[in-house]
């Protein structure tokens, strides 16, 4: 891809309990609105559009998706059309209200706003079939960008400096950075992921795209959901930028170091661990969040 891209660093963790030294890959740093591990899942998925002629993308997410933020950053910088097909169509009279869909029209992206339930059919035949007629020929790039590209630009991620550590860390959502990971890590690595929503077919999904066995998921930190969240983490999150100059979103990454932080404690890593955390971005949902947690009268992300 064509556009301006930071490199990410591994910055250091000072913990005062020093059993393990604890890294951030500031992956949230590498572009201010293609960031994180969306930029490194779109990167092969706009460079095959762009190759097969597409003047158009067409995805899929939610509200608050990180990804849509991304899909319509990234069709405006690369001269892409592009159609978000959005869950809920009560949001079609909320888009200057909601920071994450006016950001997408701003940078040029036309919603399709539909039904939960014609959303749970998005890939069928007679769904995509009507997109068809409506929009033309498109790119389409599944919900959340996972696909066999998105994981190899996902195995971009690790560097060759990055052998040194005994644990790379990083949130779950679709599964598609961690197979990326898991794909570039060393056998004698271990990937742990940290699903940010419950249970179900994540596991299955990851094998899909893996050899290797040195991963495990950890599915305490969920806090409840996909988005679900609580005082606790909020004040986890404000303390942790607090501490360390990182800001964490409240979907992934907060969910993540708040259970990284918490294994610590509980002596999960074995005494002079070196562990990586990959910080996947997703620092444009705080706003939207933020929104919510003032509508229920909660503390916010500062
Ligand atoms: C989308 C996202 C994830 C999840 O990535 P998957 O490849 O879908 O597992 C993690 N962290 C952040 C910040 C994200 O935006």
């Amino acid at each position: 891809m064509i556009f301006k891209l930071e490199h990410s660093v591994n910055q250091r963790i000072n913990l005062s309990n020093k059993t393990v030294e604890l890294y951030i890959k500031r992956e949230d740093k590498i572009h201010p609105f293609v960031s994180g591990n969306k930029y490194r899942k779109l990167k092969y998925n706009l460079d095959a559009a762009k190759k097969l002629g597409f003047k158009t993308l067409l995805t899929f997410g939610g509200a608050f998706s990180n990804h849509i933020a991304a899909v319509a950053a990234a069709g405006s910088l690369l001269g892409f059309k592009t159609i978000g097909v959005i869950r809920g169509e009560e949001l079609e009279d909320m888009v200057p209200t909601n920071a994450t869909l006016s950001f997408a029209k701003e940078k040029g992206m036309q919603f399709k706003f539909v039904t939960r339930e014609s959303y749970r059919n998005k890939t069928s035949k007679a769904f995509l079939k009507n997109l068809k007629d409506e929009y033309g020929v498109f790119y389409t790039i599944p919900e959340g960008g996972t696909n066999a590209l998105a994981v190899k630009g996902c195995e971009e991620i690790l560097t060759p400096d990055d052998e040194v550590f005994n644990y790379v860390c990083c949130a779950v959502g679709t599964g598609g950075t961690i197979s990326g990971l898991i794909n570039c890590s060393k056998p004698s690595q271990q990937v742990l992921g940290f699903p940010a929503l419950k249970g179900s077919f994540l596991k299955e999904d990851i094998s899909k795209f893996v050899t290797k066995n040195n991963w495990k998921l950890i599915t305490d930190y969920h806090f409840g959901g996909y988005a679900k969240i609580n005082e606790k983490l909020v004040t986890f999150i404000n303390q942790f930028k607090k501490d360390f100059d990182v800001p964490l979103d409240p979907i992934y990454t907060g969910k993540m170091l708040f259970g990284i932080m918490d294994l610590i404690d509980n002596n999960y890593f074995s005494k002079g661990s070196k562990i990586l955390v990959i910080h996947t971005g997703g620092l444009q949902g705080i706003e939207g969040m933020n929104v919510t947690l003032k509508s229920k009268k909660l503390s916010v992300i500062i």
